[in-house]
């Protein structure tokens, strides 16, 4: 075995389930995953992959994904979930590339700031939130950048460079990093840090993420970790602003965490002028289901794993709803789950 064989072996799990690393559930087994805790580690991760000639897949918390049922062997999936770290850069916050995007909106809760609101109940670590340019509403999460710090992983010699905001190139559910190997390592806000005390209520979640909530990407279990979070603000005298609660309603009214899913299954077709969700409700195609897979009775553009399901399961329902809104209103959706 040569050195660099060896590392990948010191880093690496060997044939692991890779469903409990995705929201929905789905997965066959990984012949190797490396779940990171730094930048450091990252990049000795991709320098080692890179002398082996092991191609890689590296992602946040699944919950914009779809794993195959049959993953390639020789394929190393990299989890960012344990690269998690917050802390202060000129007065701003930089945030790391596995930090869930939630615990921002409950910092800006302990500090008095509503900026952060946006993320609050969003799935997903902040590098995916980047890379997909996730929103709430009208709001988006670039709004919310100075810089953003990466690693180009298309040449060897890897270091972490960095990228104003402004170039970025974001658009809906789009952002550059979307046409370039570069997987993003973490980013400077572009909002201030209020107080000591806000600083010191970062690390403290951090560290109870890391303890107690990044195990698993089970929807669930992270919903009920960020409203205990949010219940524990209560009880130190910092009230649930109405947005907040807004949101609450909004989420659990629509199920969005009762089952394993990935959210929105197809981006939103805005030169149409109709939300794919109503679309999917003209063609009554609400509830039907295939092996473990339903198309969510609460909103169109979910596909629900209910019982089990397979990928091939959610691929068939998506190519339904494809070849439906195709057929009717004359143009194919766009994916927005990426399929691995
Ligand atoms: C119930 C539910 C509701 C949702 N609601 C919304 C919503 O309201 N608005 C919205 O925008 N999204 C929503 N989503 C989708 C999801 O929250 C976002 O897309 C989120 O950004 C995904 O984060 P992740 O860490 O899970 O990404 P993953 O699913 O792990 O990865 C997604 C993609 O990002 C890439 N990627 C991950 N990390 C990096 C990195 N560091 N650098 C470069 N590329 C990277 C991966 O390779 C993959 O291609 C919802 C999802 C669920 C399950």
């Amino acid at each position: 075995m040569n050195l660099q064989s060896s590392v990948i072996e010191q880093l690496c799990r060997r044939q692991t389930p890779l469903a409990p690393y995705s929201t929905y559930a789905i997965g066959g087994e990984a012949g190797f995953l490396a779940e990171p805790e730094t930048t450091e580690e990252l990049i000795t991760l991709y320098e080692a992959a890179f002398a082996s000639g092991l191609p890689w897949y590296s992602f946040g918390m699944g919950s914009n994904l779809l794993f195959p049922d049959a993953p390639d062997p020789d394929l190393l999936f990299i989890s960012l979930k344990r690269h998690c770290e917050i802390r202060e850069q000129d007065g701003k916050w930089y945030v790391s590339a596995g930090t869930p995007m939630s615990l921002l909106s409950l910092i800006g809760l302990r500090g008095g700031d509503s900026r952060m609101e946006l993320s609050f109940l969003l799935p997903g670590c902040l590098g995916a939130g980047i890379y997909m340019n996730a929103k709430y509403n009208q709001l988006q999460i670039s709004e919310l950048l100075d810089t953003v710090y990466y690693v180009d992983t298309s040449t060897e010699g890897l270091s972490v460079q960095s990228i104003h905001a402004s170039a970025c190139g974001f658009g809906y559910k789009q952002s550059i990093f979307q046409q370039k190997p570069w997987i993003i390592v973490g980013a400077k806000l572009n909002v201030d840090i209020a107080a000591e005390e806000q600083l010191l209520y970062a690390s403290q979640l951090v560290h109870s993420w890391k303890t107690r909530g990044c195990h698993s990407s089970s929807l669930p279990q992270w919903f009920s970790y960020i409203l205990g979070e949010v219940h524990a603000l209560a009880g130190i005298g910092i009230p649930t602003p109405p947005a907040m609660l807004d949101i609450i309603k909004y989420r659990t009214s629509r199920h969005h965490f009762d089952a394993p899913s990935c959210g929105s299954v197809f981006k939103n077709n805005y030169d149409y002028g109709v939300a794919v969700g109503s679309l999917v409700e003209q063609l009554q195609l609400k509830g039907l289901s295939r092996g473990g897979a339903v198309i969510s009775p609460y909103h169109g553009n979910m596909i629900l794993n209910h019982n089990h399901a397979s990928a091939s399961d959610i691929l068939y329902l998506m190519d339904v709803i494809s070849e439906g809104i195709e057929r009717k209103f004359g143009f194919l959706p766009e994916p927005e789950i990426v399929i691995v």
